[in-house]
């Protein structure tokens, strides 16, 4: 097997953390080198991602605003997944596979409301590496809140609306930006749904 990236995509609670663990898991007990990532990144940048969501960083802008410098703070932040020396997935991909749970993908279908404004954010994000395999995991809105109820800390993006928007927002990116995507009932088992991946990916 070829070192590959493998992006996991869904909204929230769709369980493409408990997947991307799995995959992880699976693969090192085959003796199949890898590495589990995410965005936003444990990095500066990724840091104030996570602290604006959380609503320790306060930004008084309006809403539109806000998405708007979201999108190049993590247009910035996947400079820094991709690229930097010590553990970027650049480097990583020489050795190991890199499995992300979230990747630019998440970026036009969290912080835009329409298409033109997703069409901008894939013009910040083109020049990226393209994954080479893409796991959609699909679960509904209604699904994805009971799902998330119980989470301690909840981020400004997860509300019903929010996720109609952004659900919404995946099927239309599904026919236009991800059409390589492999599309997975994320209501499925937990163990279907990982036997599905593992099969994929093993296969290719
Ligand atoms: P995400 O990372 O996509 O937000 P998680 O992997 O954190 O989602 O999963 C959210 C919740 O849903 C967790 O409590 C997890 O155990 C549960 N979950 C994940 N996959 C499934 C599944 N296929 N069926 C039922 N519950 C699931």
């Amino acid at each position: 097997m070829v070192n590959k990236f493998i992006v996991f995509e869904g909204i929230d609670g769709s369980g493409s953390s408990t997947q991307a663990q799995l995959l992880y898991n699976d693969l090192l007990y085959k003796k199949i080198p890898a590495k589990l990532t995410n965005e936003p990144t444990d990095g500066i940048i990724g840091h104030v991602i996570k602290n604006l969501f959380n609503g320790k960083f306060v930004f008084g802008g309006p809403q539109k605003e806000f998405d708007r410098m979201m999108a190049y703070l993590f247009a910035a932040d996947r400079i820094d997944h991709l690229f930097n020396k010590i553990d970027g997935i650049e480097k990583i991909l020489q050795y190991k596979n890199v499995i992300s749970t979230r990747y630019f993908y998440s970026s036009l279908v969290y912080h835009s409301n329409n298409e033109d404004e997703i069409k901008f954010i894939y013009s910040l994000n083109k020049n990226f590496r393209k994954p080479d395999i893409i796991f959609y995991l699909d679960i509904s809105p209604e699904e994805s809140i009971e799902r998330i109820k119980y989470r301690d800390v909840k981020d400004s993006y997860e509300n019903y609306e929010k996720l109609c928007l952004v659900y919404s927002n995946y099927k239309y990116i599904l026919t236009k930006y991800m059409k390589d995507a492999i599309i997975i009932d994320g209501t499925l088992s937990i163990s279907e749904i990982h036997n599905i991946i593992m099969e994929k990916v093993c296969n290719e």
